[in-house]
């Protein structure tokens, strides 16, 4: 048994919000067997099984009466390679911004606009992380996941991870499947996305006219260090809410009574109206109830000034989304996933 089990460990370091709660068992995987061995330990065991990643999109509310098995399995490796497009496998431990560090300095473009999110490759298509334009399915390839039902190894390919904004198969199977290892179809060809107005003032404001995908990658670290609280200083888990999806007529409606609405139109029909619009027109921008707050810059992001626990955070989440309820008729929904 080459797995360390260990008790009643405090997951404080292993969550971005900084909440101390306990896991009753906590092992780390550094390969396929040892994640095999949590799953023969949590059986025998008759124990649940938590995976975890970096821990940056979690609301821990309760000591995890389980076994939490956060995967620290290593490993990049290039599968294809024709001179312009290359596929990419990394492991799901790899921290996710040195792997798109990786895939920048040997010259493969695509994951540019996804710098700096914190967390793990594994996690990435939980909820097909997306920021600046771009979603993991925009550059996705293909991944093998370990269907912890049957113990088999399973292929999944775009469609069949039905890939939403901030939403994947793999949200609705939870306790199913169990991301082993992640694959990105990247290019040395430049396919930059620059829609967005910041990253272009940004790079404009560098005196950069041709840039590269390090370029954007660079200034998209530099806007996201300014805009958003960092983890080790504050404890926040990002986005605390999605963006809400809602009818053309009440988007007119709202737009009527509120001119600066930000909201824009989906291919679908439907608007997405931004939810830190609403949040901060509502005046929770700054608003703080003992450790537990809203952050003063990011209407958007819940934050931990210290103590709080995960139902501080959950209670003033609640609050947050009756108020938008009842002022707008529009219902939040929590990113984070909640144990
Ligand atoms: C400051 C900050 C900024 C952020 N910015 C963004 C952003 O721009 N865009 C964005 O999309 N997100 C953003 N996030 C959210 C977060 O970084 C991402 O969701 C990230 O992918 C979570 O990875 P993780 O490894 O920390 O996952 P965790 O928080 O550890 O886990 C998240 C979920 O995935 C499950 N899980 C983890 N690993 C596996 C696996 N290998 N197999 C199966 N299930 C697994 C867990 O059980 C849990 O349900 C931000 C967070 C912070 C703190």
């Amino acid at each position: 048994m080459t797995l360390q089990v260990l008790a009643q460990v405090s997951l404080k370091p292993f969550n971005s919000f900084g909440i101390d709660v306990r896991a009753q068992w906590f092992a780390e995987a550094r390969s396929d067997a040892d994640v095999r061995e949590a799953l023969a330990y949590a059986t025998a065991q008759s124990l649940p099984l938590l995976v975890i990643g970096g821990g940056s999109n979690l609301l821990l509310t309760q000591d995890i009466q389980a076994l939490v098995l956060r995967m620290a399995t290593q490993g990049v490796r290039v599968l294809q390679d024709d001179g312009v497009n290359v596929v990419v496998e990394a492991e799901a431990g790899e921290a996710w911004h040195p792997f798109v560090v990786w895939t920048l300095e040997h010259g493969f473009c695509g994951l540019e606009n996804l710098s700096l999110i914190p967390g793990t490759v594994g996690a990435a298509p939980m909820q097909n992380i997306g920021a600046y334009g771009v979603e993991i399915k925009d550059v996705f390839a293909g991944l093998t996941a370990l269907d912890r039902h049957t113990g088999e190894l399973r292929d999944f390919s775009l469609q069949e991870c039905n890939f939403a904004y901030r939403d994947s198969l793999f949200k609705h199977e939870t306790g199913r499947w169990l991301i082993l290892r992640v694959r990105f179809a990247l290019s040395r060809a430049r396919h930059l996305k620059l829609d967005y107005g910041p990253v272009q003032q940004r790079l404009a404001g560098q005196g950069i006219t041709e840039a590269t995908p390090s370029d954007v990658s660079r200034a998209i670290c530099s806007i996201r260090r300014e805009k958003l609280p960092d983890p080790a200083e504050l404890g926040n888990a990002g986005s605390f809410f999605k963006n809400p999806l809602v009818s053309h007529v009440l988007a007119a409606e709202l737009k009527a009574q509120y001119p600066d609405l930000v909201a824009y139109p989906q291919a679908d029909g439907q608007m997405k109206l931004a939810a830190g619009w609403l949040i901060d027109k509502a005046g929770w921008k700054g608003f703080r109830d003992g450790d537990a707050g809203v952050h003063k810059l990011q209407a958007l992001v819940l934050v931990n000034y210290g103590a709080a626990t995960g139902h501080d955070i959950a209670n003033l989440a609640l609050r947050i989304q009756r108020d938008i309820a009842e002022r707008f008729k529009v219902d939040l929904e929590m990113e984070p996933n909640q144990y």
